[in-house]
């Protein structure tokens, strides 16, 4: 089968690759199409990547082509979604609800297994996942449902651990309306009454922000966190969500968050912040409380099915074959991609 491999760092290419076995406890997904995310991006440009001749992609939807002896509960032709957080399902915090940090596959600064960053991921014909990992689509196209497993479950991840500062009347700023902001500026437009402000240095995400319900866009330049306090009458937004991460949205951010905010930071972009723990230096206003927030729970990947299922919520798609799936990256990084780019296989 063809498959869009790291093969070495910094070396991307597509070639034929045996198509994987499946153990008992394991399903053969076809790929219908995998969603390709910024992380992808940087996994592209690491100095080092520890595992040569990988399949990226962790945002995989697609049919089940076969299934392993022990599995029961789905059949030929199901569409599913492969969940991203491949957690161990035993351990307290997985117990408790919380497997996207899982003490036995992530540990302390780890992550979970994700497919496509350490196990072969769905950028391919076919993907072999444990039967335990899929979720079933029923009616939801698997073309463009791949992204609702990372684009659409972070944000809702992060949404999710911020709810106590989405109440009506509160105000909220989206910073990047890119493959994960665009998808995160949905789910609080479905599911909180709150003033939503997008925010991005690209005009064209801005256009698709307001298609998607934002109140109010600001191009991100210099005066960005003095039109969202003039907004808010100098307090700042409740809840700031920074899906970029990079020095200027990080300071943006923390000017912007009002006291008791809940900022959170989801792009992995190198910024950061300096916090200064006395009574008079100004770092963050009192209450603000910090989240690096990572990925999202099973409950959190569940409700973002069912919001899609609903209509509620829809990934935006440019869609490349898998052959032309280094172009897709080049546009990613350009940052010319409108939604997310999708390789169909
Ligand atoms: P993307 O490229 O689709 O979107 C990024 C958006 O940010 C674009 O719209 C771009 O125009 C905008 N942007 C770039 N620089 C900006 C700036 N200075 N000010 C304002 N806007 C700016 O990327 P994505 O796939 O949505 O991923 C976003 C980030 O989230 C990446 O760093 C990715 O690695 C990270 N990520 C983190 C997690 C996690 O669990 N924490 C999960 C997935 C992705
Ligand atoms: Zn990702
Ligand atoms: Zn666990």
């Amino acid at each position: 089968m063809r498959a869009l491999q790291i093969v070495s760092a910094g070396v991307l290419e597509v070639r034929d690759v045996p198509v994987p076995e499946i153990g008992p406890d394991e399903v053969l997904v076809k790929v219908a199409g995998a969603g390709l995310c910024h992380s992808d991006v940087h996994v592209r440009h690491a100095p080092e990547w520890p595992v040569p001749n990988m399949t990226l992609g962790h945002e995989t939807a697609g049919h089940v082509a076969s299934l392993g002896n022990d599995v029961t509960g789905l059949s030929e032709g199901d569409a599913v979604l492969v969940y991203l957080v491949w957690a161990c399902g035993v351990c307290r915090p997985c117990i408790e609800g919380r497997d996207n940090v899982c003490v036995n596959t992530g540990g302390r600064y780890g992550m979970p297994p994700c497919p496509g960053l350490g196990p072969d991921g769905g950028m391919a014909e076919y993907i072999a996942v444990k039967a335990r990992y899929l979720e079933p689509l029923g009616d939801l196209d698997p073309i463009t449902a791949g992204p609702l497993a990372d684009a659409g479950l972070t944000p809702m991840h992060a949404i999710n651990g911020a709810r106590h500062r989405l109440t009506p009347g509160s105000t909220v700023a989206v910073i990047g309306v890119g493959g994960l902001g665009h998808m995160g500026l949905q789910i609080l437009k479905a599911t909180t009454g709150t003033r939503v402000i997008a925010i991005d240095s690209s005009e064209q995400k801005l256009e698709i922000a307001r298609e998607h319900g934002a109140d109010e866009t600001f191009l991100s330049d210099g005066d960005t966190a003095a039109k969202v306090l003039a907004l808010t009458g100098e307090y700042g937004a409740d809840a700031v969500f920074d899906f970029v991460g990079v020095q200027p949205t990080v300071d943006l951010a923390t000017k912007i968050i009002a006291p008791d905010g809940a900022l959170r930071f989801v792009g992995l972009g190198e910024g950061s912040f300096t916090y200064a723990a006395d009574a008079l230096t100004t770092t963050l206003p009192w209450g603000v409380d910090v989240r690096r927030s990572y990925g999202g729970t099973r409950s959190d990947q569940r409700q973002v099915i069912e919001l899609a299922k609903l209509g509620k919520i829809t990934v935006e798609t440019q869609q490349y074959s898998l052959e032309e799936g280094i172009q897709a990256f080049d546009d990613l990084e350009a940052g010319t991609v409108r939604g997310r780019a999708i390789l169909v296989p």
